[in-house]
């Protein structure tokens, strides 16, 4: 049976529009974008997608649930934080889902959800979930590796009610995607299903996953999502769970911050918004490039940083609810509490809310608010998810009390002054030999 619609439409209040377009203005004045009018011009798709967004963070900041539909997957990507392949025990059923839908509706900030995997698409019931999910008003962005979308599939996604369709690419280069996703040939089908998202009309969203065998080919890989026109890029800094722990695939705290630093640069000739992912010291950075005095009170409005628990929650297929992906840690199964009971009162989502409870640099921090540093990372190099962030690059000299893990990578001379990165600087990664490009 169709639901009734129960949640807000995402102009509802004219506000919150408001809010998405000065976050958008403040974000291109801060990076200098110049495609912003062009951006906002064909952008208007990416409204649906932002619904409910007060400002930016990391996997975007509308208030959002994600539910993982499955960890059934066709690739054998090394990354994998859900060690997607085969389907995982007690996976929710259609029925269940649909009560899990109506919990999700039932939470008034959530206005959009993401579908996500393994790949959501080999979910037998995925269009009568997405239909179901539509008809209670919730907007819908579906997570991909994109191999199994054909044009009849777009187009029933699309009237199904998908608006926004996110593709994982993880190079430009054939043989390396092929190679990181364990699949041959899935390279293709993946730009299939790339063309397939644009005809059919939807928003394309290029997902990447930043790790030790793609680094050198972020620029590559940021040439093609703009040739590609996709809308946005999430450059996802890889974390080490599931599968993607299982290799040292992570990037060394040094790479991260020249990453940041170039992405900032990128960013100002490229089509997409690129949104640094596990990645929330971007924003500081952001607010205080160019020897700019920060402005953190004004920032803090827009950028949120950190929305484990705050801006997100994560729904794993046998019920149990995360606050983000990378933090595997359960606030509760929805099969026993309502989600929002878990939402509103569980004591993971309630501690992650306040900032006040971070340790070590982290807790001391002047971007606390706009920041907080990756919980997800915290949490796979010392188990704390509360711990201070080992990656961080901002407040690489705080008066702190540094933790196990960045004392490792201090030692090593891994944690890089960024005042000191520059383009010059005979490093392997080639994005910081093409300033201006
Ligand atoms: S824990 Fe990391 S990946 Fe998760 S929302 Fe926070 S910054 Fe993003
Ligand atoms: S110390 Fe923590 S909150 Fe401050 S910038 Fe670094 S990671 Fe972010």
């Amino acid at each position: 049976m169709r639901p009734k619609k129960v949640t807000k439409s995402f102009y509802n209040p004219p506000t919150l529009v408001m809010k998405q377009a000065l976050a958008a203005l403040y974000f291109a004045y801060l990076v200098r974008w110049s495609k912003l009018p062009h951006w906002l011009l064909k952008g208007r798709k990416t409204l649906p997608t932002a619904a409910g967004a007060i400002g930016m963070g990391c996997i975007g900041f509308p208030i959002h649930p994600v539910w993982e539909v499955t960890t059934a997957c066709n690739l054998h990507c090394r990354h994998c934080h859900a060690s997607g392949g085969k389907p995982s025990a007690e996976e929710l059923t259609t029925e269940e889902g649909k009560m899990l839908l109506d919990q999700i509706a039932a939470v008034k900030e959530f206005r959009m959800l993401v579908l996500t995997g393994g790949e959501p698409l080999v979910r037998k019931d995925i269009i009568e979930l997405i239909e179901y999910a539509s008809a209670l008003g919730l907007e819908i962005a579906i997570a991909t590796n994109g191999t199994l979308i054909t044009p009849e599939l777009a187009r029933r996604l699309k009237k199904a009610g998908v608006c926004d369709v996110a593709i994982g690419l993880d190079a430009a280069t054939p043989s390396l995607h092929d190679y990181i996703r364990g699949v041959d040939g899935c390279f293709d089908r993946t730009m299939q299903g790339i063309h397939a998202t644009k005809e059919a009309g939807m928003l394309l969203q290029i997902n990447v996953t930043v790790m030790r065998h793609n680094y050198h080919e972020i620029p590559q890989i940021l040439d093609l999502a703009h040739q590609l026109d996709a809308e946005i890029v999430l450059l996802y800094n890889l974390i080490p769970q599931g599968r993607g722990a299982e290799e040292n695939l992570e990037i060394l705290p040094k790479e991260y911050a020249e990453l940041m630093k170039s992405v900032a640069e990128r960013q100002r000739n490229c089509y997409p918004i690129i949104e640094p992912t596990c990645a929330p010291q971007y924003w500081a950075y952001l607010t205080g490039q160019d020897g700019r005095t920060p402005r953190v009170g004004i920032a803090s409005r827009f950028f949120k940083g950190c929305v484990a628990g705050r801006g997100l929650c994560y729904i794993k297929p046998n019920g149990d609810v995360w606050a983000c992906p990378f933090i595997p840690v359960s606030a509760g199964n929805v099969r026993h509490i309502p989600l929002e009971t878990i939402w509103r009162e569980s004591e993971l989502f309630q501690t992650l809310r306040d900032r006040k409870n971070l340790e070590g640099r982290c807790g001391e921090c002047l971007y606390t608010e706009m920041c907080g540093g990756c919980r997800g990372r915290a949490y796979a190099h010392t188990g704390n998810y509360l711990a201070e962030d080992p990656f961080c690059f901002i407040q690489s000299n705080l008066r702190a009390r540094p933790s196990e893990a960045y004392a490792f990578y201090q030692e090593k001379s891994l944690v890089p002054d960024i005042s000191k990165v520059t383009p010059t600087e005979n490093h392997p990664n080639p994005i910081i030999h093409e300033k201006g490009k």
